[in-house]
């Protein structure tokens, strides 16, 4: 029977229930469901590109109006001119820029949304620095209902232009950001509003499809390597639910060893991981250009900590330098135009390769989460190469 798991404490709760975390130990709760009955052959034959795809791999069973923009599907590519360059034969990239709002986002948010409109929910919410309030705020668009979207003071003028294009409110709210979270699932409650905050289950549920299409694009003959920028750590979740559940199924031989990375201006996961720690704790000062993935006090913090654990997996952060870095890589090289958030996929990579964790054969498949021009406030570091010319110049210029 399909339910709500603590993969901590082991207790139950009902699928329907509006429970986020465990009542119990305050652990983020996940979707337990029935895997289909389906085999490999079958997946392949399917003419679905988006993720509903994978529709009885969700828990949404019997009639659902299902609130899409035709999110997943996104391309991998071989990254032949950087991986060169960085020393990797294979070397793979997953762009997630191309869902519809720009971000991963999107995936989790179409079957949150579907989720909620199937518990008759008609407002949504979510507290975000950017591409999650822009994927709600589009989303709920799309499906004719209302949006709330906490963000905390100082978010920049151009984010909250680009949030409000989708018309929902949008409360600006001072004090502890990391506490907004919890703030907005007891208010959530009280109003009658369905969050949809990094770690919800159900969006959980739609972000796992990111794995599942690396392994049919692979011919589920699995990569050795899946880098992946965290925040909140829900994405990190999400993507190990999506091969494990492929791994139960028999259909991979191998879960890939999970790399997850954060800023070292706002790395508690990384920190706690460094020191060999159960749990995290909340960063003071946080202080970094990839402003989407600097959540002080992760909600999925502990969750990734122990996945990373007990399954080889580790957790590692890089400078805003080495970010800034591979942004500039990505765009040189491969002609793709990542936020800066997403880039500490690309910059961990090239620092693990340095360090000798990465000998140069191995399979790597960089998830590449969010589009640079969610966050133009990045411009300021090119210096574009250009020059002031008349028309009867160009000749002499262009030479
Ligand atoms: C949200 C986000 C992340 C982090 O995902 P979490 O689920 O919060 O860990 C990484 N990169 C980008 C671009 C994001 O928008
Ligand atoms: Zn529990």
């Amino acid at each position: 029977m399909n339910h709500l798991y603590c993969s901590l404490c082991r207790k139950k709760y009902g699928l329907k229930e509006i429970l986020f975390r465990c009542p119990k130990c305050n652990e983020p709760l996940e979707v337990v469901c029935e895997l289909p009955k389906t085999n490999k052959d079958d997946l392949t034959r399917r003419r679905e590109n988006s993720l509903w795809r994978y529709k009885d791999f969700f828990p949404l069973k019997g009639k659902i109006k299902k609130i899409s923009l035709n999110e997943g599907g996104t391309p991998l590519i071989k990254s032949f001119n950087l991986g060169r360059k960085i020393g990797l034969r294979s070397l793979y990239l997953k762009n997630e820029i191309l869902n519809p709002t720009g971000s991963f986002k999107d995936r989790g948010t179409s079957i949150g949304i579907s989720w909620a409109l199937h518990l008759g929910f008609d407002k949504v919410g979510t507290v975000s620095t950017g591409n999650m309030a822009v994927s709600v705020g589009a989303y709920a668009a799309r499906a004719g209902i209302k949006s709330f979207i906490l963000v905390s003071v100082g978010i920049p003028k151009n984010k909250l232009g680009h949030i409000s294009t989708f018309n929902p409110l949008i409360l600006e709210v001072e004090g502890d950001y990391g506490q907004l979270y919890y703030e907005s699932l007891k208010i959530g409650k009280k109003k009658g509003i369905y969050f949809i905050n990094s770690d919800n289950p159900f969006r959980v549920e739609g972000q796992k499809t990111v794995a599942f299409e690396i392994c049919e694009k692979f011919s589920f003959d699995v990569p050795d390597f899946v880098f992946i920028p965290v925040s909140a750590g829900g994405n990190f979740f999400a993507i190990y639910k999506g091969f494990k559940e492929f791994y139960n199924l028999g259909f991979i031989p191998k879960i890939p060893e999970l790399i997850g990375v954060q800023a070292e201006g706002c790395s508690p996961i990384a920190n706690a991981f460094k020191k060999g720690k159960k749990s995290i704790e909340r960063v003071k000062n946080s202080q970094t250009i990839a402003h989407a993935i600097a959540n002080p006090f992760p909600p999925s913090g502990n969750r990734v900590l122990r996945i990373a654990r007990e399954n080889k997996g580790k957790i590692v952060s890089v400078s805003d330098k080495e970010i800034l870095n591979a942004q500039k890589l990505l765009s040189k090289y491969e002609g793709i135009f990542c936020q800066p958030a997403s880039a500490t996929s690309i910059a961990s990579v090239i620092k693990l390769k340095k360090e000798g964790y990465l000998k140069g054969g191995e399979v790597i498949v960089s998830i590449l989460t969010g589009n640079g021009l969610n966050d133009p406030s990045v411009f300021e570091y090119y210096k574009p190469n250009l020059k002031k010319a008349n028309l009867n110049e160009l000749d002499s210029l262009l030479n």
